[in-house]
């Protein structure tokens, strides 16, 4: 860990305890400033964004690993992914140096800090990466028992390949869509148990799945895999993602090559990428694997501690593949008060490591290029109330979720918002990920 991590660190930006952004963070972002068309690279800090393009032209980062190469006046985060972790860290180090409360530089330069940071009120979120490919997993052994529980039994609840093999499916990246943006009730085919023919129509089991993704950096070359000695290298940041599905469509369509309109309708992901280093001090071990994964996708050095603490900054460094990110998702519906916590779980609680799935991806010799979104399959935890899916909360639907207000919902109905939140909890700050929302809208053609 370096002075980025630096618990004690302020910025000269006033950042409220237990605010998702502190210096500790800084996460990335695209944005449209109010008076510009083109979208640019932005960081993010208490309740501003620092625009890295001004920064960039004013010649704040040719000192750093990233030297001529200009990567922030992009519409997207695309081409600094691309840069790989020495000009990462350079840009960051830098970004952290210039926000100090005690650095003069841009703290007592009126015009350029006028120019530099905006409110975040006053920019115009867009889509933080240019998604080439988007895969996603399955790897909560807690969801995949809990799934095939329902459906085969607790005896055949897993398939015979689960502990051996990162299962994942490819996505449709053009429906990957930014928080915030309505989601439509997709059509499909579905068919009823009893029913001797399937029908087309909008789907009536809508769900969310209560995801991470980590966004690649450099690519591979095509026929050359990824040694998971090297996944690091190539893993730029994470997001939070809404892998919304459509359960009935998906339960018709999916045998035998998986899922396919029951998901591409859409996927919703947080604005804001937040790093690999900035997440470094939220270590922990993964889940223990029984049986030891083949050879390919061993881990060495796996901690023996459970977990990391954040006020632990010894120079040996924090081992374990997996990160303490605690979550939540709520609901808010035309009717409720307030919002009503349907979920929380932890990015800890998955089987498969983001190193374990990304050597696995490759080890074919499939190439990633920078951009591209890997997500985690459904989070769910060991507990009830850390099942990341409707599906799992009511059980099929055979156990409806009461609301505060006396409503139930199975699974989501129109006009309903889901929101989901992202956080590790430091010694006196928090790393956040901000929100994950998306409001579901009628079908097509059936009302608004
Ligand atoms: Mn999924």
């Amino acid at each position: 860990m370096n002075e980025t991590h630096n618990r004690a660190l302020k910025s000269f930006v006033e950042v409220p305890q237990e605010h998702d952004f502190p210096i500790q963070n800084l996460p990335y972002c695209a944005f449209r400033r109010p008076d510009e068309e083109q979208p640019r690279v932005g960081a993010r800090i208490g309740d501003f964004v620092l625009d890295l393009k001004i920064l960039e032209h004013a010649g704040y980062f040719k000192d750093t690993a990233l030297g001529d190469t200009h990567v922030f006046c992009k519409w997207a985060l695309n081409k600094f992914m691309a840069q790989g972790r020495a000009a990462w860290h350079g840009a960051r180090a830098r970004i952290s140096e210039l926000l100090r409360y005690d650095n003069p530089t841009l703290r007592d330069d009126e015009k350029l800090r006028e120019k530099a940071l905006l409110p975040i009120e006053r920019v115009e979120l867009q889509m933080p990466v240019e998604i080439g490919d988007y895969t996603d997993f399955y790897s909560s052994k807690h969801h995949a028992f809990n799934v095939g529980t329902m459906f085969r039994g607790p005896e055949n609840a897993l398939m015979p390949n689960y502990l051996w093999v990162p299962v994942g499916y490819h996505g449709r990246a053009s429906s990957v869509v930014l928080s915030g943006t309505p989601i439509r009730r997709p059509f499909g085919q579905t068919k009823a148990d009893d029913a001797d023919a399937p029908v087309f129509g909008p789907s009536r089991l809508l769900d969310f799945e209560l995801e991470m993704g980590f966004l690649t950096g450099p690519g591979n070359e095509l026929g050359e895999p990824i040694p998971i000695e090297r996944a690091e290298e190539h893993i730029f940041g994470m997001v939070i993602v809404n892998d919304w599905s459509a359960r009935d469509i998906q339960k018709w369509e999916y045998v035998p090559l998986g899922p396919f309109l029951g998901k591409n309708f859409a996927t919703s992901i947080s604005p804001w990428v937040v790093t690999m280093e900035a997440l470094e001090p939220f270590r922990c071990a993964g889940a223990e694997q029984d049986p030891e994964p083949l050879e390919y996708l061993r881990i060495r050095h796996e901690a023996t501690k459970p977990q990391s603490h954040a006020g632990e900054r010894s120079g040996s460094g924090v081992q374990g593949s997996a990160y303490d990110i605690q979550l939540e998702v709520d609901l808010k519906t035309g009717t409720l008060e307030r919002p009503h916590v349907l979920c929380r779980s932890n990015f800890k609680h998955l089987y498969w490591s983001m190193v374990q799935q990304l050597a696995h991806h490759t080890a074919s010799g499939c190439n990633i290029r920078p951009g591209d979104l890997m997500a985690s399959g459904t989070i769910s935890g060991p507990t009830p109330e850390s099942f990341g899916s409707m599906l799992e909360l009511s059980w099929r639907g055979t156990k409806p979720i009461e609301l505060p207000n006396g409503e139930q919902r199975r699974f989501i109905a129109d006009g309903d918002t889901i929101t989901m939140r992202g956080w590790c909890e430091g010694d006196g700050y928090r790393i956040g990920f901000g929100e994950c929302e998306g409001k579901l809208l009628p079908a097509k053609g059936s009302g608004s």
